[in-house]
């Protein structure tokens, strides 16, 4: 018995008929005894609808009327959710993101929260109740709608679960759980049973379709355990947790793929102080992330550098960076389109020798060349062509003995 968080997404509650699985899987819960707050999504498609929609009615949507109009979509699923538990006999209650003082920033469409009342809550969960709580939005401090961006309910879900205080917190998706790779490109990858806050962070182009990254950030500040798991079966999926001991047996958890980003390089840049700051300086302002850097080192009093920006930066990042060439006298600027950033992640390398030659000599036995790397402490990315991407993680994965056959 204790206070349970369950979220269910846009696919688990596309038409009635799901709605209904839902009360049914809630009630299961309430009935073992336990305090149940249930976080929607939108049914799956609608907030791409009600985007379309905004599309007919201006080309620029105002941002406000935007929050306005997208929260709509969980405002509808908390109704009916609450209405079928109803008409089964149990007490629920509907709230919306204000209702429940989710408090945000105020940058719409991306709202990040600042805190989460929990009182409300709490009190109809005394009273017995089953709370329906709409994902996805919160109110900002002048009274404004405000949405989190998307894929925002497993944040609000994390944040309900923080404030209340909950013991656990279920994320119920269409997917089963975190794999080592992505399945539909490795056929061996395996389930995760458990997998630390840093890795899912790191492994956020293949977790990133099953958890809004954000929610993580929440869950590992506040250390609110998460169980993704499916709502469509009653297997145990990943949990997602604070780092533990028994997680460094293993070296490498996982192995990403990530074909989002453009390489740029700048050729004989001056090897002079300030020069970085000058190139990145005018990206930042851009707000324009850079993912991997490296400047080679100095010859003749110049030196390469080469970084890389997501495939939607690209075209300005360029721009930016060639007038910057123009300015600081680098000679050349060079881009490099397919290329593809092969990850592996795993705690365990912090106390296992040898993660990163074992990588490089994986990759080197398939022939395939390495243009650049970068580490943290919890992983190694080598980027390469994109063509070579998909063989590359299955390589790595038996290279690890993540496959299934072999765990
Ligand atoms: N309905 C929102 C979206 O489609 C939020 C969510 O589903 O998490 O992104
Ligand atoms: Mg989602």
């Amino acid at each position: 018995m204790g206070v349970i968080v369950q979220k269910f997404g846009g696919t688990s509650v596309a038409d009635m008929e799901r709605i209904k699985n839902v009360a049914q899987r809630v009630i299961k819960t309430y009935d073992r005894g336990n305090d149940v707050v249930v976080i929607l999504s939108a049914m799956a498609g609608v907030t791409d609808g009600l985007i379309e929609l905004a599309r007919q009615a201006s080309e620029t949507p105002d941002k406000r009327e935007m929050d306005v109009l997208l929260a709509t979509g969980e405002q509808t699923t908390v109704a009916l959710l609450s209405m079928a538990l109803r008409s089964l006999g149990y007490s629920a209650t509907s709230l919306l993101g204000f209702q429940v003082d989710v408090l945000t920033n105020k940058q719409p469409m991306s709202a990040r929260i600042i805190s989460v009342g929990g009182d409300r809550i709490r009190d109809l969960l005394t009273r017995k109740h089953i709370v329906v709580v709409a994902g996805f939005q919160g109110c900002d401090s002048d009274g404004n709608i405000t949405t989190l961006g998307r894929g925002g309910s497993d944040t609000s879900a994390v944040a309900v679960a923080a404030a209340i205080n909950a013991d656990a917190c279920e994320i119920y998706t269409d997917v089963d759980g975190i794999y080592t790779a992505d399945p539909n490109i490795c056929t061996s990858a395996r389930k995760l049973s458990h997998v630390s806050y840093d890795e899912m962070l790191e492994m956020a182009s293949l977790g990133a379709r099953v958890l809004q990254i954000r929610s993580v950030e929440f869950a590992k500040k506040y250390n609110v355990p998460v169980h993704v798991r499916s709502s469509f079966n009653e297997e145990e999926g990943t949990m997602v947790v604070k780092e533990n001991s028994e997680m460094e047996r293993l070296v490498i958890s996982g192995v990403t793929c990530d074909k989002n980003q453009r390489r740029i390089t700048l050729k004989k840049v001056p090897d002079q102080p300030g020069i970085s700051a000058k190139i990145f300086s005018p990206i930042a302002d851009a707000k324009i992330l850079v993912d991997m850097i490296i400047q080679n080192t100095r010859s003749g009093g110049e030196t390469d550098l080469t970084f890389t920006v997501a495939k939607a930066d690209f075209d300005e990042a360029l721009s930016i960076t060639r007038q910057v060439a123009g300015d600081i006298g680098a000679t050349e600027v060079l881009t490099a389109e397919s290329i593809a950033k092969i990850s592996v992640i795993g705690v365990g390398m912090k106390n296992h020798s040898g993660v990163a030659a074992a990588m490089f000599s994986a990759l080197a036995d398939e022939n395939i060349n390495i243009r650049l790397i970068s580490t943290s402490e919890i992983r190694i990315s080598c980027m390469i062509e994109e063509k070579y991407a998909e063989l590359a993680v299955r390589v790595l994965h038996s290279a690890f003995n993540l496959d299934k056959e072999t765990a």
